[in-house]
């Protein structure tokens, strides 16, 4: 029997609630006290395990709840019993089985690298093409309606060596998102500072602000208006001279082609939440890149679990230049789920060498902040 013909013999879920240290507001909501995500631990016969997250938002991807439902109604038929080399047919069949739930599709498919990668003995990046880089600079987003809250923020990103903060506004007015934003360009004139809107820019006043925001030249300003606004994301990035980028706008690799036809956007957000996997994740950037449109490493509200498959995606995926946001391990979890903390030295993210995704997952903190399982052993 070959390491990838070990049959998949447990599929274990759990729906956690992560208190948080902060309020976190954006264009199209707010997160307060806790996220909620959804663990999969996938068992092979030899006694290896392989771990993935669902981390979906209810007014962004969807809720926890229909997570884990497609998880544990209708995937869980398509892996128990199957050979764990029968990945990619069971990421074609998942596909086909569930609409939509991309982020337990991302799960999936976290849970079936990690799984294969520990049983071959190496890391996850390696069966994702081969690592491209050992470090990836991290953006931390500010997003308190208290600014003096992340000012102090601010001061703990500095000391820890981040260069990269995302500005969440159009939260609440314009002039809230100005005063941020020369405050932060005064007293911190070292970072490289993104604006991300989350569409939270009514389609009348998008032009206006867009042309103020442009003046304080930020590295890139991300979805302004509603996802569906197609034309108008077109005008606005005719009108200003920095970069604009598409993320709800841009899920799977099947909304690249409308996105570029219309020339929507000079990048893209690739999330593997959004996407529905690694390998998709990895078709997004690439379609990008062939078309002249960057790649930014984008996440949900997320453990560290789901940033360890990100990291490994990046890590094996040049085109993605512009750094990655996973910072809600370091920086927003009151209690991470993760047995060591997720890697960052000096503000860049480092690529785990270990086998699988690198990082363990502490089976008591599940058990803790665990309000729904299934498919555990009684
Ligand atoms: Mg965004």
């Amino acid at each position: 029997m070959t390491d990838q013909n070990q049959i998949i013999t447990e599929f274990a879920l759990w729906h956690l609630s992560l208190p948080v240290n902060a309020r976190r507001d954006h264009g199209i909501g707010s997160v307060e006290h806790a996220i909620e995500i959804v663990v999969l631990r996938l068992g092979a016969e030899g006694g290896q395990y392989g771990y993935g997250e669902a981390s979906p938002w209810v007014v962004f991807t969807g809720s926890a709840e229909a997570s884990f439902a497609a998880l544990d109604r209708y995937i869980r038929p398509l892996v128990i019993g199957r050979p764990v080399g029968a990945h990619p047919s069971i990421m074609a069949e998942a596909q086909a089985a569930v609409a939509h739930c991309t982020e337990a599709k991302a799960a999936l498919d976290t849970a079936l690298y990690d799984l294969r990668a520990r049983i071959a003995g190496i890391p996850v990046w390696a069966l994702l093409g081969g690592r491209t880089r050992d470090r990836i600079p991290l953006s931390c987003s500010i997003a308190d309606p208290d600014f003096d809250k992340d000012l102090r923020l601010m001061e703990r990103l500095r000391d820890d060596g981040v260069r990269i903060i995302k500005l969440k506004a159009g939260f609440r007015d314009h002039a809230f998102d100005i005063l941020r934003l020369e405050r932060l360009r005064k007293d911190f004139p070292e970072f490289d500072i993104r604006v991300d809107y989350n569409q939270g820019l009514h389609h009348d006043t998008a032009m206006a602000c867009l042309r103020d925001v442009a003046g304080f030249r930020p590295g890139f300003i991300e979805q302004p208006v509603k996802a569906h606004l197609r034309d108008l994301m077109a005008r606005l990035r005719d009108a200003i001279d920095v970069p604009l980028l598409a993320d709800e706008a841009v899920f799977g690799p099947e909304d690249m082609m409308p996105a570029t036809a219309l020339g929507l956007a000079d990048g893209v957000s690739v999330k593997i939440m959004k996407s529905g996997g690694l390998a998709r994740a990895q078709t997004v950037a690439r379609m990008a890149q062939s078309v002249g449109m960057s790649a930014y490493g984008g996440d949900m509200f997320e453990s560290g679990l789901a940033h360890l498959a990100g990291t490994h995606m990046i890590a094996a995926t040049p085109e993605i230049t512009l750094g990655c946001e996973f910072y809600q391990a370091s920086y927003f979890l009151r209690e991470d789920i993760l047995s060591t903390p997720f890697p960052v030295e000096n503000g860049q993210v480092v690529v785990p060498d270990a086998p699988g995704l690198g990082v363990d997952v502490d089976p008591d903190t599940l058990a803790r902040f665990s309000i729904n399982r299934s498919g555990l052993a009684a």
